[in-house]
């Protein structure tokens, strides 16, 4: 009965139960609001329209997000696409790049794509040779700092205007409706090929999100730290890495930017204390516990911005039905790009 209970602990925290969770419950969020767009059009029953989608609006949103810190006020319009970027930092902050490595639905999509190339390539995703790698990470840091500057320099009544402007509310079920696109469906074939090969290049080599999350998860009080005296060298740590991290040679604490805290190579190690997370190279959290820390400070933001009012839009749905039904759902970005 334990070994039983222990099975299912291991499972429930297991990485790929965990995104398929989430996953799941965003694709069905998608599927929810355009169930609400069809009603709003007249052609279904009434259904809530949710907020999660707000999450396909990054650019849209960090615009908003970064209105508010340079003194702009909280937006009241859509809150929730602000209540998921700063979960998103608090998280990849303290938890080192805990919404990469187990919230984000788009890396979902790759990390499947990469854990089924391991399958059929007998465990390992096909490493590109090392200068490929670096020039594809120094684009990522390129794009992330470029667009952190351009996000800075919006003029702030541009940023503020834009939450304001019909499009942005609607934006989300545009970008919905275009996934059957035949420019999506073979843009979304390619990357997922290349993810079954390469692990998930978009994540490694473009995603800019993910640019600013590595460099906070660097700064985090919470990472795996290896104990060279009880290390056996045995390279399970280092083979396991999804993010081709050499855990075996890391100095005392694994500080690569690319590790998301998925708990693999703690998992694996086979030296009792060799390879633990710590905070703060203290106490010591369990390989179970983290994707249990992860999850409660998510669950904490979303409950803390649901229940003070900064999760649901103030927007009336009969303005929504208004927006939807004068086909006002052109996609524009603030800044005039
Ligand atoms: S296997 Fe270890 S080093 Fe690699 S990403 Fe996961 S936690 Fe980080
Ligand atoms: S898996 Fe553990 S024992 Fe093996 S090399 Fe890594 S830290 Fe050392």
């Amino acid at each position: 009965m334990p070994d039983l209970l222990k099975r299912l602990a291991d499972i429930v925290s297991s990485r790929v139960f965990v995104r398929a969770v989430f996953f799941a419950f965003f694709v069905s969020a998608c599927a929810q609001l355009l169930r609400f767009a069809a009603w709003a059009r007249g052609a279904g029953p009434y259904v809530a329209r949710p907020e999660a989608p707000a999450g396909l609006l990054p650019i849209g949103h960090f615009t908003s997000f970064f209105a508010w810190v340079r003194g702009g006020e909280w937006d009241t319009l859509l809150p929730a696409g602000l209540v998921i970027i700063l979960g998103a930092i608090a998280l990849s902050w303290l938890l080192k790049r805990g919404f990469c490595g187990w919230i984000c639905p788009l890396g979902s999509l790759w990390e499947g794509g990469a854990l089924l190339g391991r399958k059929l390539l007998g465990g390992r995703n096909v490493r590109v040779p090392k200068w490929l790698d670096l020039t594809g990470r120094a684009v990522r840091y390129t794009l992330a700092g470029a667009i952190l500057v351009w996000l800075f320099m919006v003029p702030l009544s541009e940023a503020i205007s834009f939450r304001e402007l019909p499009y942005m509310w609607t934006a989300d079920i545009k970008i919905i409706s275009g996934f059957g696109s035949p420019v999506f469906v073979v843009a979304f074939a390619l990357a997922f090929v290349l993810s079954m090969l390469f692990g998930p290049v978009w994540c490694r080599y473009l995603c800019p999100l993910g640019g600013w999350y590595s460099v906070l998860g660097m700064a985090s009080p919470c990472a795996v730290e290896r104990d060279d005296e009880l290390c056996v060298n045995c390279s399970k740590c280092t083979k396991v890495c999804h993010a081709f991290v050499d855990v075996e040679r890391a100095p005392k604490r694994v500080w690569a930017p690319e590790c998301d805290g998925c708990m693999d190579c703690v998992r694996v190690c086979p030296a009792p204390g060799a390879l633990e997370a710590r905070v703060l190279g203290g106490p010591r959290i369990r390989a179970w516990l983290w994707p249990v820390l992860v999850l409660g400070l998510w669950l904490a933001i979303y409950a803390g911005a649901k229940s003070t009012g900064n999760w649901d839009t103030r927007i009336p749905v009969e303005t929504f039905q208004q927006v939807i039904t004068s086909g006002q759902l052109e996609l524009k970005t603030p800044g005039g790009l």
